[in-house]
């Protein structure tokens, strides 16, 4: 073993990306959770993180750029590296979208690495329940 090193299992990490219609859906999902997601490491794009960030200012996450400005590729970059470990993407399929193709080579740069994707609210309660012990609350973090 070496110095310093403990057996504390490692810290996952998750990213939160949220079409613009979505981002109420992701902030309350993240309040309902906020318990069990201040136990990781969050990134998110820009405006998602921002979003979060107002929400549930304990929870910080990483802010990279704005998913049309970048960020989507950005998260893309670090499943193909192995750093993220559950990918929330919650979809608006109502509306179009400027930075559609990076929206789809996020979503299969997942499919790629077989990391769990949960597109919506619905997907996401099982995909957390699945993989963080832990109460839920319901109100939120006030
Ligand atoms: P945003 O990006 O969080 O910066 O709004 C999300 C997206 O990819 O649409």
């Amino acid at each position: 073993m070496t110095a310093g090193a403990t057996d504390a299992p490692r810290r996952l990490r998750f990213a939160l990306v949220a079409h613009d219609d979505k981002k109420a859906e992701m902030t309350e999902w993240v309040a309902r959770h906020v318990e069990r997601l201040s136990r990781c490491d969050l990134v998110a794009t820009g405006t998602t993180g921002a979003r979060v960030a107002q929400r549930c200012p304990q929870l910080a996450p990483l802010r990279l750029k704005s998913g049309p400005l970048g960020g989507d590729q950005q998260i893309g970059a670090m499943i193909a590296e192995g750093r993220i470990d559950a990918l929330f993407f919650f979809v608006d399929p109502l509306s179009p979208h400027p930075h559609d193709v990076d929206v789809k080579a996020l979503m299969r740069v997942a499919l790629v690495y077989d990391v769990p994707l949960a597109l919506s609210v619905a997907t996401a309660e099982f995909v957390i329940a699945g993989m963080i012990a832990g109460p839920i609350s319901p109100g939120g973090p006030e």
